[in-house]
């Protein structure tokens, strides 16, 4: 069922311009993703998230979303795998890869889009769910107008 979810992302993933991630590349994020989704922290809403980010060079960084009894402390699965990414030395990244046991695929929240767009603004996504559902989004489309460090510029 994931398979053939995955495969129909993977479609879509390697027909945009750059096509930079494999089809291993993208076994290994989802497989990364749900093992993060295990270790996820969500007492409160019960909503576990992996995510797994694929860098430019090939690595794998997964994260969980940490919930914690101050709502607003939380942390998402996709800025948990960043911050991972981020501390091994990676800041370039091709594609996220999100997995939920929900029953439709769920893209980043806001949150997360504005994080990701600091480092991956041409971003491909793929959300996938524990019972085979997916989808396909690049982060440009989810994120139309991003407030970026051009945004900052005086020049
Ligand atoms: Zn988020």
């Amino acid at each position: 069922m994931v398979r053939s979810g995955l495969a129909r992302a993977r479609a879509v993933v390697s027909s945009g311009d750059r096509g930079l991630t494999s089809q291993q590349q993208l076994l290994s994020a989802r497989d990364a993703a749900f093992s993060a989704l295990r270790n996820a922290y969500a007492p409160y809403s019960s909503f576990r998230v992996g995510a797994a980010l694929v860098g430019a060079a090939g690595g794998i960084f997964a994260g969980c979303n940490v919930e914690n009894s101050v709502f607003p402390a939380g942390l998402c699965a996709e800025r948990s795998a960043l911050a991972s990414a981020i501390a091994n030395g990676e800041r370039e990244f091709s594609t996220l890869v999100v997995a939920t046991e929900a029953d439709e695929p769920t893209p980043p929240c806001g949150i997360c889009r504005q994080v990701l767009v600091e480092f991956a603004p041409s971003l491909e996504i793929v959300s996938i769910t524990a019972g085979g559902a997916s989808a396909h989004w690049r982060l440009a489309e989810l994120l139309a107008h991003p407030f970026t460090s051009a945004t900052l510029s005086h020049s």
